[in-house]
């Protein structure tokens, strides 16, 4: 393909099929025969295709990858330069926002209005990641003696795999490639085989930023065929995942044989924590946004809610209500609120898991199916769902649902409540909801999570890390931390005086 039909294909309207190759080395590979093809699951009509990618190719993207990163080119550039590229990004993602955010709601089946807040999100953190980058300094100590002065500098990691999930394909991307780049590292990405419109529309705009040849690359595919490769390959010194709990475990599986750095980004099952003294009218809002944000397909979703007995009848009648009230619709509908689950097999899962729930004893007092009716018949939509009476032995209590899905359970006391919050294998956030301001921070002290809110849920900032605890994984994203991830400690010890003789008779 020449670079001119590259150019016009990108020039296209985004609801118009588009069909990618990889990007290795530098440049858009032909598209394979083997092509994936992606139905919008809003209304199940092709929306892009990309290459079925294969070992061969993902090795051609390690090599690409390698070559760039020991040629030295990228990490040997002043952070200031680095960073100016990464704020060029940010600025060319801007330019080109409309267009990302309808390519990732076509693929994702979410509501316009969040994938264009997920792009948003996205170039805050390229920007912020170019600060860091430009004001990143090692240490120098030097009171270890006169004569002895060290430096503990950071180096860049190496070569970055970066495997993708599909919830929210560009935010989690630029969680991050920009603070690997920053670094001073070189990668290979590896979206989800469900959207990898995004990543792929990206590699255009870092190559017009600057960013030289084969330092980032893209291979599309499924996991076993491109994400395994590249857990196993001796030439990716990280691998930095997100996506579930069982796919870490066959990761970092994978990955033994080469003892290369992992980071992982795993499921969660957040729960939301509901005080008798809470404010209520927040406390439900609070409730209702962290369970349904992104149709329940987010890892910090407050998928469990937690509430004092002497308040939980009437708090959960009103989130029924509250719930009945909430617009679910195809992504591009005006007003859409909450949208499609990302594949008829994961709309079953969920539906699945309702079930199962009910087998087990647990009320369905909200929602509960699938919904079919008018524009919703076309895609794959689930009613928002409450589940009342779900006890720490349910399945709906423990497994990550991934879906527009509540479970209620009560609980009496603040011990009765962290308890059952540190219920799970899972260990990825959670949400406390009191005007008492000891008793949110002795919850908070008490629950074993990588993140906490208190009177809020579901916020952010570049500079605050994410990550987990348990089987949510380990690593941190975002923030100084997210940025050292990528790094590698070096000490660098040098003495000036005489060296004190230990074996005299080495002495000449
Ligand atoms: P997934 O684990 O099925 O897939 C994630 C990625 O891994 C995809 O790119 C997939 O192709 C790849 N993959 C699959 N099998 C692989 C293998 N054997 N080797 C290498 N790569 C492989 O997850 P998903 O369904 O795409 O996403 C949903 C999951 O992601 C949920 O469990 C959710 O909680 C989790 N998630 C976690 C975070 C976080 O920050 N902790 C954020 C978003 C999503």
């Amino acid at each position: 393909m020449t670079t001119t039909e590259q150019q016009t294909r990108a020039a296209q309207p985004a609801d118009a099929p588009r069909v990618y190759g990889h990007h290795i080395g530098g440049r858009e590979l032909q598209p394979a025969e083997d092509l994936i093809h992606r139905r919008a699951p809003g209304t199940g009509e092709v929306v892009a295709s990309w290459s079925a990618g294969t070992a061969a190719d993902t090795e051609m993207a390690i090599a690409a990858a390698r070559a760039a990163f020991d040629a030295g080119t990228w990490s040997g550039l002043p952070g200031v330069e680095r960073g100016r590229i990464l704020l060029r990004v940010a600025e060319l993602m801007r330019a080109d926002a409309d267009r990302l955010a309808r390519i990732e709601a076509d693929e994702s089946g979410k509501p316009l209005v969040l994938a264009a807040g997920d792009v948003a999100g996205s170039i805050d953190l390229f920007e912020y990641a170019a600060a860091v980058t430009m004001t990143s300094t090692g240490e120098a100590h030097t009171n270890l003696g006169e004569d002895f002065t060290a430096w503990v500098v950071r180096e860049p990691a190496g070569v970055v795999a970066m495997i993708i999930p599909w919830n929210f394909p560009l935010l989690l991307l630029a969680q991050k490639l920009p603070f690997a780049l920053g670094a001073g590292c070189t990668a290979v990405v590896k979206p989800s085989e469900f959207t990898s419109g995004t990543a792929l529309e990206l590699m255009r705009i870092l190559r017009e930023a600057g960013v030289p040849d084969g330092v980032v690359n893209v291979v599309t595919g499924t996991g076993p065929a491109t994400g395994q490769i590249l857990a196993e390959s001796q030439d990716v010194d990280l691998l930095s995942f997100t996506g579930s709990t069982a796919t870490g475990q066959a990761i970092t599986a994978a990955s033994a044989g080469s003892i290369k750095r992992l980071s992982l980004e795993l499921g969660g099952k957040a729960a939301s924590i509901v005080f008798a003294d809470a404010d209520l009218d927040d406390a439900l809002d609070g409730v209702l946004f962290g369970v349904f944000f992104n149709q329940g397909e987010c890892c910090v979703s407050g998928a469990r809610l937690l509430v004092q007995e002497s308040i939980a009848d009437d708090f959960v009648a009103k989130l029924v209500s509250a719930t009945q009230r909430i617009v679910v619709g195809a992504p591009l509908t005006p007003g859409s609120e909450l949208g499609a689950m990302i594949s008829p097999e994961h709309l079953q899962t969920v539906l699945g898991h309702i079930q199962r729930a009910e087998e087990q004893g647990a009320r369905v007092v909200a929602g509960g199916h699938r919904l079919t009716t008018g524009e919703l018949a076309a895609g794959d939509f689930v009613a928002p769902t409450i589940i009342d009476g779900v006890a720490p032995d349910h399945a709906a209590f423990r497994e990550e649902i991934f879906g527009p899905v509540l479970t209620v359970t009560r609980f009496r006391d603040l011990p009765e409540a962290v308890d059952l919050a540190n219920a799970t294998p899972y260990g990825l956030a959670g949400s406390v909801w009191t005007k008492d301001i000891d008793k949110a921070l002795d919850t908070a002290r008490q629950v074993r999570v990588g993140r906490m809110w208190i009177n809020t849920t579901i916020d952010g900032a570049p500079s605050l890390p994410a990550g987990g605890m348990k089987q949510s994984g380990y690593g941190r994203e975002m923030g100084r931390a997210g940025f050292d991830e990528f790094t590698e400690i070096k000490t660098v010890q040098v003495r000036t005086g005489p060296r004190s003789r230990v074996f005299g008779g080495w002495t000449a």
